[in-house]
């Protein structure tokens, strides 16, 4: 039997739960594809920056595979419904009979993958999908009834006694090397039209080598300090696998065993030991959570609320308030950096990611899903369950959410979590040379120094704002 590999968000050959399936099972080769869909990455707003990261790292494995025999070829879909016949049209032209996939869990996806399923066995042919994007299936855990988690913490500890009773997490074996074909790879593309990126690539170098290589460094030199420094945006306190989990060059398997491994010497290494240690695996549970909440519960992937009564929410509409929280331009200095950080680089660390997001839904009182679509377009990391989840959770409407009252004034978030100023300094350089007291409310200099700086006025005043967000969302609850 000769197999099929479809790289979909899986872009790695060590510890892949589908591609390690297919080079055992295989007897006549395994031939590897990827699919170019530019109108389904267009339709789910994939930002240029990921695609970028997503080609130079399948050129990569493209290298890797090759010396394993396996040949990575390049289909090509116009519209999301053309991906099944593109696929199983791979599948005919080189005599596979079976077809191996890891899942993939948003609705479109889902519904992508059945129907590739169903074409294959319409012709003969038989399709395997595997779990691998989540360390364990989702719905495998439940609550005592049987119903998929909807909080964090209950669903944590439920998770950790069910890999404790299977002895831990392991990665899967490597692929075995392949007998040889003559088929030879296609060329990856260095861009597709409409996906051009402007950010450099050598900010997010490629390939599950450099992922691996940056997993190591963190556990073997950050990991232990991460409680004390995640918070910190000017520090590099934390892992920033963030864009190889979401294209899959590296596993939360891989990241998990790792952390588990440098914990080795506890007891019970999930959840007591060092608590930089602990507090990563919990981090890395919280992309776990959110996976599983989109498999259960798919209105959140198709724009609704997760609390279901919060889609009476009537958020203002206003352009210019919407354009200015893009550009980075509210007069909120702490705010102002992360939205600069994310059109610079693509990425932006999580206190501030949780500090925007509260400030354009509960200051701004502007819609969640403006703020998750703008993200999805300029993340290098866009992760539909995270960023879903994420934006749910700022906004209150979410699983397990901030609860409506308790709004982050970000003047305090920025005073804690960035007291040099330096975050600021950074990304915001017109505030350059303001000192650590001045830095964090510039509307508060004298006149004369205001004046001189070439920087907004903050666009609503902070705690009216947030009173009349708390009035909304008290007499929806009313
Ligand atoms: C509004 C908003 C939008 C977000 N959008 C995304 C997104 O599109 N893609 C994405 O991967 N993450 C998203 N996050 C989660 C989080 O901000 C990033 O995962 C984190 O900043 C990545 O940095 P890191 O890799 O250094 O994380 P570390 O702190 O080193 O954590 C390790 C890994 O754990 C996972 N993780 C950590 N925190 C979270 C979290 N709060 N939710 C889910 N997973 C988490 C990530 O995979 C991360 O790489 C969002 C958070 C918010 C508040």
């Amino acid at each position: 039997m000769r197999a099929l590999h479809w790289f979909r968000s899986d872009l790695r050959s060590i510890d892949n739960t589908a591609l390690s399936a297919a080079c055992s099972k295989a007897d006549e080769g395994v031939v590897a594809l990827f699919v170019i869909s530019p109108a389904e990455w267009l339709a789910h707003d994939v930002a240029p920056v990921r695609l970028s990261l997503t080609l130079r790292t399948l050129r990569e494995l493209s290298t890797t595979l090759a010396s394993l025999n396996i040949p990575l070829l390049i289909a090509h879909a116009a519209k999301p419904a053309d991906v099944p016949r593109a696929v199983l049209d791979v599948a005919r032209r080189h005599n596979c009979a079976e077809l191996f996939f890891n899942k993939e869990y948003e609705v479109n996806e889902a519904s992508r993958d059945a129907a590739t399923i169903a074409a294959f066995q319409d012709d003969g042919r038989r399709a395997h999908a595997f779990t691998d994007q989540s360390v364990v299936e989702p719905g495998d855990v439940r609550t005592g009834e049987g119903r998929f988690f909807t909080v964090f913490t209950p669903f944590k500890k439920a998770l950790y006694k069910h890999l404790q009773a299977k002895g831990g997490v392991f990665t899967r074996p490597a692929p075995r090397k392949q007998p040889a074909t003559n088929i030879r790879p296609d060329p990856v593309p260095e861009t597709v039209a409409g996906f051009e990126s402007a950010i450099a690539p050598e900010l997010w170098p490629a390939g599950e080598v450099h992922a691996q290589k940056r997993l190591d460094t963190f556990i073997a030199k950050h990991i232990v300090q991460y409680k004390d420094r995640r918070d910190l945006p000017a520090q590099d306190g934390t892992s920033v696998l963030s864009p190889y989990l979401a294209i899959g060059a590296i596993s939360p398997r891989q990241c998990i065993a790792a952390a588990l491994a440098a914990n080795a010497r506890s007891a019970s290494p999930f959840d007591t030991g060092p608590e930089g240690i602990t507090h990563w695996i919990s981090e890395v549970v919280w992309r776990e959570f959110y996976i599983h909440i989109v498999a259960g519960f798919p209105r959140v992937c198709m724009h609704r609320a997760f609390q279901i009564g919060t889609d009476r929410i009537v958020w203002n509409r206003n352009e210019a308030h919407l354009q200015a929280w893009k550009q980075g331009r509210t007069g909120v200095p702490i705010v102002d950096a992360g939205m600069r950080q994310l059109l610079a680089t693509g990425w932006m660390h999580n206190r501030v990611r949780m500090v925007v997001a509260m400030y354009l839904t509960k200051n701004l009182f502007l819609d969640w899903r403006e703020g998750e679509k703008h993200f999805m377009r300029h993340l290098v990391d866009g992760f539909l369950a995270s960023n879903n989840g994420g934006w749910q959770w700022s906004a209150s409407t979410g699983t397990d959410a901030a609860p409506y009252f308790r709004i982050f004034n970000p003047v305090s978030q920025s005073t804690k979590f960035d007291p040099s100023g330096d975050y600021i300094r950074a990304n915001v350089t017109e505030l350059a040379s303001l000192t650590a007291d001045e830095i964090h409310e510039p509307w508060k200099l004298p006149g004369l120094v205001r004046a001189r700086l070439v920087y907004p006025e903050p666009l609503v005043d902070l705690s009216r704002s947030r009173e009349k967000a708390i009035a909304a969302f008290a007499a929806l609850k009313g």
